[in-house]
């Protein structure tokens, strides 16, 4: 009885041993590699040049500090939001970062990595326009930035507020053309327009905010980076777990 214990025992030991060797295989592959990543230009505070001229942010120094934690190193391609995208679909970056929504229709292509954020749209108008409310918009030309959720959202509504949608790559060219008169009105992630507007980048103010809301999560192309999206996830915990993660968003949103 004894001895069929103490096997029982070591067959236990051996499967958890094998599961916790098999949980590091999943990630052990990306120590020392370095990835080539693609992120956007003007999207504060997840990734912008601050007032020091420094290009830093949420995502940057997240994924910094799970690569540093986890064994590997970034390449930033500072590219724009759709350029990214365009990049991983070419195969030029292994992966986006870039406040990155993860959404059904995304999730058909890309393998996402553990979310670490997430989001409403906002819709901004100039801080001195008198509109207040989406009615307010009726047959006014907006402004969004290609292939974002910010940009689905204004098409999904332009029909109802008989909207005229343009396209621009930068959030800094949709505050422009806020400010030149060439829109009423720009949408944008909630945080994102609400840390300009705060920060005194951007004379907007925000009218409206999607209902749907929306996670970030960092993308790669389905099947072709399973030790990368491991690696961040394990990343991600240990930084939630030590405090780094708080610590970081502390950095940019205050305590
Ligand atoms: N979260 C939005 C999206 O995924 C916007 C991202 C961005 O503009 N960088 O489409």
């Amino acid at each position: 009885m004894k001895k069929l214990m103490s096997m029982i025992l070591v067959a236990l030991l051996v499967l958890a041993m094998g599961s916790a060797a098999m949980a590091e295989e999943a990630w052990a592959g990306a120590v020392g590699k370095t990835y080539v990543v693609g992120t956007d230009t003007t999207f504060a505070p997840f990734e912008y040049e601050n007032d020091e001229g420094v290009f830093t942010g949420i995502d940057i120094k997240i994924f910094d500090a799970v690569a540093a934690e986890m064994g590997f190193t970034i390449d930033w391609q500072i590219l724009g939001f759709s350029a990214s995208v365009t990049a991983l679909e070419a195969g030029q970056v292994e992966a986006v970062m870039a406040g990155m929504s993860i959404t059904e229709e995304r999730m058909a292509k890309y393998d996402f990595a553990d979310s670490y954020y997430g989001s409403a749209t906002g819709v901004a108008v100039a801080k001195d326009s008198t509109a207040a409310s989406l009615d307010d918009l009726k047959g006014k030309t907006v402004v969004a930035k290609t292939g974002t959720t910010g940009s689905q959202y204004a098409e999904e509504i332009a029909p109802a507020y008989e909207l005229e949608v343009l396209y621009v790559e930068s959030s800094s060219d949709m505050y422009t053309y806020i400010a030149s008169g060439m829109a009423d009105a720009c949408f944008e992630d909630y945080p994102v327009v609400q840390y300009e507007i705060a920060r005194g980048n951007v004379a907007c103010k925000v009218i409206n905010v999607s209902e749907a809301s929306s996670p970030y999560g960092v993308a790669t192309m389905k099947g072709t980076q399973p030790e990368l999206v491991a690696a961040f996830n394990e990343g991600l915990k240990r930084l939630q777990e030590n405090g780094t993660y708080d610590a970081i968003l502390a950095e940019f949103f205050g305590e």
